[in-house]
């Protein structure tokens, strides 16, 4: 997709007067993926975020990913363009109720996918995001008992890949979990060479029907290195942008129409230029908060999937 060139220039020009670099999730529209200087999933937006110079990093996505750029980057000005972009998922646990799982299992520790709050992930000793939770796991000693929150069915999925008996979290995501066994089956029937994709925010019963489960980034890894040519996609839609971008050549069928997450929606391309005009909406997170929550994350960076 082109991005009108006049949406272009005010663009690069606000970034250039306020020192800033855009980074946005694979799930964005395309024109902020086309506008953005890097687009990825979860974990490459925090390393990311660990490693620009620049004084102000513009998150496009929700703001569970502003929060974790924030705690990574406390001298640098996080601006999240939409401040009512959210995660349903990452609503569905509290600090409250984590530290009442916590009393009921003291033996257990915990590990918190980043689609979590920011005092969430102050609560957690690890954080991980859906291309390094296996290997996050595997990390701890399995001896450790394993409280997983929030997403059930990630959870499930990294428990079937290690073995591990972990406590979950019943929270899921409104928008993966939606997708039906009935709605895949009617699109492999009609599209009987394509091999099946999916995201571990599925549910159990779509990953164990699956050629290959993988995060986001892995999903483009696997397409990329593929010999198919045809592949359907179950995940938000935003991402076939992508896909068809990086693999002109291969063809994607999104796994169930409508397959989209609205809190993905809500940047566009002047809700983005009225964010760097006035500098909002700035993202903070309270120190003692922050500093635990930092914790979380930087022991997931060091882990190599
Ligand atoms: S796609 Fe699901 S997990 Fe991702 S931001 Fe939307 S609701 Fe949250």
């Amino acid at each position: 997709m082109q991005v009108p060139e006049q949406w272009q220039e005010h663009i690069a020009q606000l970034k250039q007067l306020k020192g800033a670099v855009i980074l946005a999730h694979y799930y964005q529209l395309p024109e902020i993926q086309e506008i953005a200087d890097y687009v990825g999933d979860s974990l490459s937006l925090a390393q990311k975020a660990t490693e620009t110079q620049a004084e102000v990093i513009v998150l496009c996505g929700v703001r569970f990913m502003a929060e974790s750029a924030k705690i990574l980057n406390p001298d640098k000005t996080v601006l999240l363009p939409a401040l009512e972009a959210g995660c349903p998922m990452a609503d569905m646990v509290s600090a409250q109720q984590l530290r009442a799982l916590k009393e009921e299992h003291p033996e257990a520790i915990v590990v918190s996918y980043v689609n979590s709050s920011a005092e969430v992930k102050a609560e957690s000793d690890l954080c991980c995001t859906s291309s390094n939770a296996v290997a996050v796991v595997r990390s701890i000693p399995p001896e450790q008992r394993i409280i997983f929150v929030p997403d059930r069915n990630l959870g499930h999925y990294v428990a079937s890949q290690t073995g591990r008996d972990m406590i979950l979290w019943p929270g899921y995501c409104p928008i993966h979990d939606r997708l039906q066994k009935a709605e895949v089956i009617a699109c492999q029937q009609e599209h009987p060479q394509a091999r099946l994709v999916v995201h571990p925010e599925c549910t159990p019963e779509i990953t164990a029907m699956a050629d290959a489960v993988c995060s986001t980034g892995g999903i483009l890894e696997y397409v990329k290195s593929s010999p198919d040519r045809q592949f359907i996609i179950g995940t938000e839609q935003g991402f076939l942008y992508t896909l068809k971008k990086n693999c002109p050549d291969k063809e994607f069928f999104i796994a169930r129409s409508g397959f989209s997450c609205p809190d993905m929606k809500l940047i566009t391309l002047p809700v983005l230029a009225e964010c760097l005009e006035k500098g909002q909406h700035s993202i903070t997170v309270p120190e003692m908060i922050r500093e635990k929550a930092a914790q979380a994350l930087q022991k997931m960076l060091a882990i190599r999937p």
